[in-house]
């Protein structure tokens, strides 16, 4: 690995010779403000503003209807998932034609998990980890239930994984970057584990996608799904993706068989008939204004060069990491993302019994991360509009919180309903 910063002077160095120092200006962020939370919502790209404006003035406005079929700027509504789809496919490794931007990731789960077991039919058993994100574990849950044939759901932990697939496992359904530490799976690696078994893989993104290079054709991914207001900076609720190997395209079966996944959705037949492809997981119309906006960070995303976004953010999570151990060793805070690069995200996580008043007050003193529970401080990095600096200081900002017992104030002690 590159030799880490060690002065505030070698980090504006840094900045000077950084190739992506130059997408910071193509986004709004507040001044005042470092923001290590990129990881939950994206910043604002300053092309979607003006985008907006121009498909809801122009395109909804005066195009009205029209704009479902005109190729009109900022139009074109009808073949929105399909194109967001093909311009997100080289970002996550996938052929065109296997991508579709629709729905939250949560109901894409839904859909991709319960194609996943149609093609398993003989097998009952979901393998997951114990921590992976809860919304994937809910999802696995109610679709077993509901399909009511004894399917199970298998929670191991990480180190588990490999022990927990034999013949009886339909899906090995992970994320590739969890959450709360931000630990990388080998998506090759575990892939070829659980198709040696003859198990199918869904992989979870959130935390991937725009975050680091993902390669689902060449690991040879069955499933993916992933989301678009995390590192794709598609705005707040922003639509999700959804990625099926072609290999599969023709058995797929369509979970929830709504008219967009139809082959012929305007012809308004009797009978349900599969679109071809991954088409057929499109289920009603889509959120075009949402959309709209998704579609520019996307295209910002397409800009950047994928190995040096990598190669920032892991210099960015090791600086972090080695300055919160150095400058912050007296205050018990402890690591829980992995050290080795090819085993971290684009995170760092420290755990702290007072987790949660210590980030109020860094958030008071405009440096923005999260808390997840029950004790974790987590903190985002995202190349494209973070620079060196900003890592150096916001840990400056934490040792003061520390040493001052920002903390302790009365105000930082009240639960908010999203943390
Ligand atoms: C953020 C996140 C989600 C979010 O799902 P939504 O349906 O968008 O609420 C799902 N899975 C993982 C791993 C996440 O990090």
């Amino acid at each position: 690995m590159t030799n880490l910063p060690t002065t505030r002077a070698d980090c504006a160095a840094l900045d000077v010779k950084d190739p992506l120092a130059r997408f910071r200006a193509r986004f709004s962020l507040p001044t005042g403000v470092i923001y290590l939370d990129g990881n939950s919502l994206g910043a604002l790209p300053a092309a979607t503003s003006l985008r907006l404006a121009e498909v809801i003035a122009t395109a909804w406005g005066t195009g009205l209807v029209r704009s479902w079929n005109s190729s009109a700027l900022a139009a074109g509504w009808v073949d929105l998932p399909q194109r967001l789809g093909d311009k997100l496919a080289p970002l996550i490794g996938a052929a065109p034609g296997s991508t579709r931007v629709c729905d939250s990731t949560s109901v894409n789960l839904f859909k991709l998990l319960a194609a996943a077991l149609a093609l398993r039919p003989e097998r009952t058993v979901i393998v997951s980890e114990a921590d992976n994100f809860p919304t994937d574990l809910y999802i696995a849950e109610g679709l077993a239930a509901l399909l009511g044939k004894q399917h199970q759901l298998r929670l191991v932990a990480t180190q588990d994984l490999t022990a927990a697939l034999d013949d009886s496992v339909a899906v090995l359904m992970l994320s590739q970057v969890n959450y709360r530490t931000g630990r990388l799976h080998d998506m090759t690696a575990v892939t070829a584990q659980a198709h040696a078994v003859g198990a199918l893989t869904l992989w979870d993104l959130a935390h991937s996608a725009g975050a680091l290079p993902v390669q689902l054709a060449a690991a040879r991914a069955d499933f993916a799904v992933g989301c678009g207001y995390k590192y794709l900076n598609g705005g707040p609720g922003a639509p999700a993706f959804l990625y099926v190997a072609p290999v599969h395209h023709a058995e797929l079966i369509a979970p929830l068989s709504g008219w967009f996944g139809h082959a012929r959705p305007f012809a308004f037949e009797a009978g349900y008939v599969p679109a071809a492809g991954v088409d057929r997981l499109l289920v009603g119309t889509p959120p075009v204004l949402s959309m709209a906006a998704l579609e520019v960070g996307i295209e910002l995303m397409a800009e950047a060069d994928l190995p040096q976004l990598r190669q920032k953010s892991l210099l960015m999570s090791a600086l972090f990491a080695a300055r919160v151990e150095r400058e912050l060793s007296a205050f018990n805070f402890t690591l829980i993302s992995p050290r080795e690069d090819a085993q971290r995200g684009s995170q760092i996580c420290l755990a702290h019994e007072l987790a949660w008043p210590i980030m109020q007050a860094l958030i008071a003193r405009g440096v923005i991360g999260d808390v997840r529970a029950p004790n974790i401080l987590r903190f985002g990095f995202t190349p494209l509009y973070l620079s060196y600096l900003d890592v150096w200081d916001a840990v400056t900002q934490l040792a003061e919180v520390m040493r001052s017992r920002e903390w302790d104030a009365p105000q930082f002690h009240h639960k908010n309903k999203v943390t």
